[in-house]
């Protein structure tokens, strides 16, 4: 058994173990299925915290795994250290330089909002809830994709505290190996305590959501499979075969009903989206339209996105294109009438920009396909997660053909093999990310999937 002791005299922030009262609250966070038991918890308040902390794990052979908000939770971690981030929280702007530095463990929510005072956006993902370092680690495909790339394009700089305890700046200019890594390559490459982000002007964004009912969803579906295939490059949509839980909570005509959710966001004035979006919102009456000129404060309101913890799975991955027999397979699956345990399938537009890399490159996963799906499987029914599993398993052999070979880390969920785990990025860009890993962390005191 470890002392931590000494570790609580290294950092200014809590050290927590099983036996105090506050170890599950510091663990909890999106995902509430996956318990976690480490033998501590450290909160860390700052660079120097998360630095000593690293010294202890690496001269104890202590394996670190970073908590922020658990949104990406796909296991229990049950050995080592978790260092939770919460506290490395905040957000500055420079208007003159549209930089935004967000601290390690603070979400795009109130970067969204500090950001929208001076008229400006972070390329931000679908959740004001989701952590802004976690995400752009992972590349991040938000509702600007296709006008905007990914998000990790939009990144200037990190500040990163390396397993051997070293304290790195990455840019393009200083350390540009591994700020090439960090834009995509997700884990195993330190703990960002700091990102700098590039904000963006949008003078306006008509953006919002549309709900279809039942009848609506092939017919929906298709109009989109065809509207995808010539509409502009600066509008990111995407659709969701979306089951509503049999709850009071929806009211009695969606209760229980699988319905279509269409995103639309265009970066432009009203009259023009408004053009764009009426061949697809004509095809049907709507049950709740959202789309609308939007305030950029809003703009994590256009996938209404889960917001309160609860017990869920994800998996996905990325298609290189959707078309009249891929919506032919998908409704097969999880079309109306399907008795399927899957919440939400989601496929979402992107390319356009996603398809450019930065100058410089970045080790982003996924740039060559068109669109992405997600398939979300609720956790709350004991015993569920087998049958959820089979459905998503289901859902991939029945789009095999349409399957790019290269994923995006993201979207990946839980990768069950190490094919599957490499297949988040381009073989050349797995491997060099694997060496990368090797030097910022010679000891792999913070062990990542199968890399
Ligand atoms: C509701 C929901 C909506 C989402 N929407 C999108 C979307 O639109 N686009 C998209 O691309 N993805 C999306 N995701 C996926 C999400 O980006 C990833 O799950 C991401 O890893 C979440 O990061 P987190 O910090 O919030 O979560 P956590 O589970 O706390 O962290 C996940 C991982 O991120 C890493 N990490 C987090 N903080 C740090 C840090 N400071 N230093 C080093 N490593 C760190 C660690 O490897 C950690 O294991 C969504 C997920 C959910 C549940």
């Amino acid at each position: 058994m470890t002392d931590f002791s000494p570790l609580r005299g290294a950092v200014a922030g809590p050290v927590l173990t099983p036996a105090d009262d506050e170890f599950a609250d510091e663990l909890s966070g999106f995902n509430l299925f996956w318990e976690h038991t480490p033998d501590v918890v450290v909160g860390v308040t700052s660079a120097d915290d998360v630095a000593a902390t690293m010294r202890f794990a690496r001269e104890h052979s202590l394996p670190v795994r970073v908590f922020s908000t658990g949104h990406g939770s796909h296991e229990s971690l049950t050995e080592g250290i978790v260092l939770s981030v919460k506290r490395l929280s905040g957000v500055s702007i420079d208007p003159a330089t549209r930089i935004a530095t967000i601290g390690g463990g603070t979400t795009w929510g109130p970067v969204i909002e500090a950001a929208a005072a001076h008229g400006l956006a972070p390329i931000a993902g679908s959740a004001a809830t989701v952590g802004a370092v976690g995400y752009l680690l992972g590349g991040g495909l938000g509702p600007l994709a296709r006008s905007h790339g990914f998000s990790s394009d939009w990144v200037r700089g990190f500040s990163v505290v390396s397993g051997t305890g070293e304290i790195i700046t990455a840019t393009a200019e200083e350390n540009p190996e591994l700020f090439w890594a960090l834009r995509g390559g997700k884990g195993g490459l330190g703990v960002v305590t700091e990102v700098l982000v590039e904000l963006v002007p949008i003078a306006e964004l008509y953006a919002g959501n549309i709900l279809f009912p039942t009848s609506a969803v092939e017919p929906v579906l298709r109009a989109w499979s065809a509207f995808t295939r010539t509409a502009p490059a600066d509008v990111t949509t995407s659709v969701a075969v979306m089951r509503l839980p049999p709850i009071e909570q929806i009211p009695e005509p969606l209760r229980g009903q699988t319905v279509l959710a269409l995103r639309f966001a265009y970066p432009g004035a009203a009259s023009e989206g408004e053009r764009i979006l009426a061949p697809l919102r004509s095809v049907a009456p709507a049950i709740l339209d959202t789309v609308r000129p939007m305030p950029l404060a809003e703009i994590a309101s256009v996938h209404a996105d889960p917001t309160e913890p609860g017990k869920s799975t994800s998996s996905g991955a990325m298609l290189a294109s959707v078309d009249y027999r891929t919506l032919d397979a998908l409704l097969e699956v999880v079309g109306p009438g399907r008795n399927v345990p899957l919440v939400a399938v989601e496929l979402r537009h992107v390319g356009g920009a996603t398809r450019t890399d930065v100058a410089g490159e970045s080790a982003v996963g996924g740039r060559t396909a068109d669109y992405s799906l997600v398939a979300i499987g609720s956790l709350m029914q004991p015993g569920i997660l087998p049958a959820v599993d089979a459905a998503t398993t289901a859902l991939m052999a029945a789009l095999e053909e349409w399957i790019s070979p290269e994923t995006t880390i993201n979207f990946a969920g839980a990768p069950r093999t190490a094919d599957d785990f490499a297949r988040a990025w381009p073989a050349p860009v797995f491997e060099r990310l694997s060496r990368i890993r090797r030097t910022v962390d010679p000891d792999r005191v913070l062990p990542y999937g199968f890399a």
